[in-house]
């Protein structure tokens, strides 16, 4: 089938299968692909406007045993900058974030060795007996497995206390390329892509919801991809419980895999307009302004993305490598203004809070 007929199936509603989403991914016809993400885009969200949110990336301890490849954050147990936060250097970062009109906090770390259960759940309460205004938005799937191995309890059982603790919503990291011949090259010692799609199906099996992310750009194949966001598709229609897909590009500055090439503007817009063509179960795609840039991150919501993310207060896990963009909300407001939409702001849920 030719691309463009498979654009027009997809401007049309129709879901498109694998060996199609291959074929645009391959193709080179990006103009093409913009102006159907677009045609899609605006059918989902026919609204003026388009969305961002005030949130503060906080990470909870640096020190991880899993070792991934692409990782330039993670520290050793026994290296002088490790660390695990203390409650007044966290409830400073909370408190901050509030007086700066932030709502939310997205809670994540590595993979500690020894740190228990209780202690995330009392992180957790402690958190929302000083902030109950404040959603935590808190501990992907990979660190969610890692706490069930670690403390002998299953995935549920760690999810149900999490959440009676005050766990609002799950983000989700650690998903890199759903497909374990890629995971077991860049990150051997983490979740299976089974695994990992499993605790987002409990979680929400519980009521909750969270999100879904792809970091691409380093070993995967371009069917990688493709098999990465099927599975998303296939979760999401048994349970509808992504809130949102979130693709960004691999930053190789700084890691073991600091050869490759990083993926350009092409590559991202190409990549993000199949995702919007393809998740056809997804109401939001968010623009990743963190890894590309505001100017990038504005062409990405006429290419179509609905939600230019967070206005991110602290990003240690991007500037870790040396990739830093900051922006005040000023600047947040006037790029989605300039893209031709009136900026709102959201909450986690992707409710308005304007
Ligand atoms: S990406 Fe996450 S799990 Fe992997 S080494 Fe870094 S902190 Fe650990």
């Amino acid at each position: 089938m030719s691309v463009a007929a498979i654009l027009d199936r997809a401007v049309a509603g129709r879901r498109l299968g694998v060996d199609e989403g291959l074929r645009l991914l391959e193709c080179h016809e990006l103009a093409a692909l913009g102006e159907a993400a677009d045609a899609v885009s605006r059918r989902l969200h026919p609204e003026p406007y388009r969305t961002y949110n005030i949130d503060r990336n906080i990470n909870y301890t640096n020190v991880c045993t899993s070792g991934c490849r692409f990782c330039a954050f993670s520290r050793r147990l026994d290296d002088p900058d490790a660390y695990v936060i203390d409650r007044p250097t966290l409830f400073e970062k909370i408190r901050e974030t509030i007086a700066l009109g932030g709502d939310q906090i997205l809670l994540q770390g590595g993979m500690h060795p020894g740190l228990p259960l209780e202690w995330y759940e009392n992180l957790v309460r402690d958190i929302k007996a000083e902030f109950p205004q404040v959603n935590v938005h808190g501990f992907s799937p990979t660190e969610v497995h890692h706490l069930s191995r670690l403390s002998g309890r299953t995935v549920g059982e760690v999810l149900g206390r999490l959440r009676a603790a005050g766990l609002g919503s799950l983000p989700g990291g650690g998903a890199e390329i759903l497909v374990d011949r890629v995971r077991r090259e860049v990150s051997p010692r983490k979740v299976s892509a089974d695994d990992w799609l499993d605790v987002c199906r409990q979680w929400h099996a519980l009521g909750g919801r969270g999100s879904a992310t792809m970091m691409f750009g380093h070993v995967e194949t371009l069917a990688e991809r493709i098999e990465h966001l099927d599975r998303l598709r296939r979760l999401q229609d048994e349970t509808g419980g992504f809130t949102a897909f979130i693709g960004w590009t691999f930053q190789p500055g700084n890691t073991d895999l600091a050869g490759i090439a990083k993926v350009g503007a092409h590559g991202y817009l190409k990549m993000l307009a199949v995702s919007r063509l393809f998740l056809d179960n997804f109401a939001n795609l968010q623009a990743s302004w963190v890894t590309q840039g505001l100017r990038v991150g504005q062409i990405a919501l006429r290419f179509r993305a609905n939600d230019l993310g967070s206005m991110m207060i602290v990003e240690n896990l991007v500037a870790a490598d040396g990739t830093r963009f900051e922006a005040t909300q000023r600047q947040l407001r006037r790029t989605i203004e300039q893209a031709g939409f009136q900026p709102r702001r959201r909450n986690v849920f992707y409710g308005l809070v304007e």
